[in-house]
């Protein structure tokens, strides 16, 4: 199948900004415009810094390819964050991240962000009744660190959804869904109107540091900063005097079909939750803002076999909701996760005032548009007390390639049954 994106094709916020012809000079220069470069450039503007960020275009990678579930905290159940970071560094993270989901729709809200935002919740919903158990778990221990969530039962979950197929559902109200690209240019737009001088078509070719600044090449100028931010996730392009970011790249995919009928939505998630289940090979359904109902799942759609993946999908909409039966699939595309070893977003310190974040591990809307504006309020005022993680100085993912070659695989696998 013709892979064509849904939110590049039914976008609303048109921006477009020419590329860096020149030599300039800056207090902070963001490499990549997605969630992560775009909040930070768009915070630091706001505190008085000159700013400018370059990408070949804005939402190129992973921000403009997402499902659009803008949701609290990690994928892990809080306890399992503060095992793996220490109760008071993890209970942070946790913390900063719950109100993820009002940072971004207090940004969309003040400017005005053409996203189609829906905060009508998300449903985590069990496919089993192991998956039950999971979400009783993750219900205990979210409330009892202050969420305000609803355990649905079977009948509630159908009533919500439309489909007999689950076995409750957590459902989280101060979550909801967007259109991602359009957020992630509206964040440029406003970074934009707030002085950031934003340039496309414009990929850093080399980094360097001189005395103590930033020399960052482009193909037809270069930038010279004092302060330095990578934003570049899971599609970074090579960059001479970086050492790629070390991470496993997993795929998802998703397929939208086409407009559904008045008829055909009524009894299709009529609230418009953004749901996504409590399957190993996780997948995820919801509407957008034209009731096409967009299904997506682990796989890679450039390799040769990736039509299980599709064919998968075809199946799963009748298997949720058999009335839509033999529907048009207008939309498919695919994108890249940056997973780390622990599912933690990292920041790495390359060197005197230049980081590098990365890792969102599937879960980026709220936590790079909360990591991209913390990292740029670390910049000004050097009080690490507003980043929540630690800096490191090294990190790696071993056996990266294998690990990103097995999900793949075990996806595929299952998407056969
Ligand atoms: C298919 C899919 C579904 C997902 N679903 C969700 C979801 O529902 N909810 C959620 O919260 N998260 C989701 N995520 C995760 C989320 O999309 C990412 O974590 C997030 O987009 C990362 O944002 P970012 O700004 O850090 O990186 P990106 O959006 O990937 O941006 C990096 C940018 O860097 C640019 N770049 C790379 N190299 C260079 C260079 N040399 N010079 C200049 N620019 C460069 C790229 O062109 C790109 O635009 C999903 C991810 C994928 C792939």
């Amino acid at each position: 199948m013709h892979q064509k994106n849904l939110w590049q094709e039914t976008s609303k916020e048109k921006i477009a900004f020419g590329n860096l012809k020149k030599s300039i000079t800056t207090d902070l220069v963001v490499i990549g415009g997605g969630f992560t470069g775009c909040s930070a450039a768009l915070f630091a503007a706001k505190s008085g810094l000159s700013v400018t960020l370059i990408d070949q275009k804005i939402g190129y990678g992973g921000s403009g390819r997402n499902v659009g579930l803008v949701n609290a905290g990690l994928w892990m159940p809080p306890e399992k964050v503060e095992s793996i970071l220490g109760l008071d560094a993890g209970s942070k993270l946790n913390n900063a991240l719950a109100s993820a989901p009002d940072l971004v729709f207090s940004l969309i809200d003040s400017n005005q962000i053409n996203c189609s935002a829906n905060r009508s919740g998300t449903l985590h919903c069990a496919h089993s009744e192991k998956g039950l158990k999971d979400l009783r778990l993750r219900f205990k221990q979210l409330s009892e660190r202050g969420a305000d969530l609803e355990l649905l039962d079977k009948k509630q979950t159908q009533q919500r959804i439309g489909s007999s197929k689950f076995f409750g559902s957590l459902f989280n109200k101060k979550a909801g869904v967007i259109n991602p690209l359009d957020y992630c240019f509206g964040l440029a737009r406003a970074a934009k109107s707030n002085g950031v001088n934003i340039y496309e078509s414009t990929l850093a070719n080399s980094i360097q540091s001189i005395n103590n600044d930033w020399l960052v090449n482009t193909p037809e100028g270069s930038i010279k900063a004092k302060m330095l931010l990578v934003a570049t996730n899971a599609y970074q392009k090579p960059i001479k005097g970086l050492n790629p970011s070390k991470y496993t790249s997993v795929q998802y995919f998703q397929v939208a079909t086409k407009s559904l009928s008045l008829d055909q939505v009524k009894s299709v998630l009529p609230n418009g939750e953004g749901c996504w289940d409590t399957a190993s090979v996780m997948s995820s359904f919801r509407l957008d803002a034209d009731n096409r109902l967009i299904i997506g799942g682990i796989g890679n759609l450039d390799h040769s076999v990736s039509k299980i993946h599709t064919n998968w999908a075809i199946r799963k909409v009748e298997k949720l909701f058999p009335h839509l039966k033999n529907i048009t699939i207008d939309f498919s595309w695919h994108g890249r996760i940056a997973m780390t070893g622990d599912h933690i977003p990292k920041i790495l310190r390359l060197g005197n005032n230049a980081y590098s974040v990365f890792g969102y591990s599937g879960r980026g809307i709220g936590p790079g548009t909360y990591f991209g504006k913390a990292v740029s309020e670390f910049l000004i005022s050097g009080n690490k007390d507003s980043l929540p993680v630690n800096p490191v100085d090294y990190y790696q993912e071993p056996f990266s390639k294998i690990k990103g070659n097995f999900i793949e695989m075990g996806a595929t696998a299952s998407h056969l049954l």
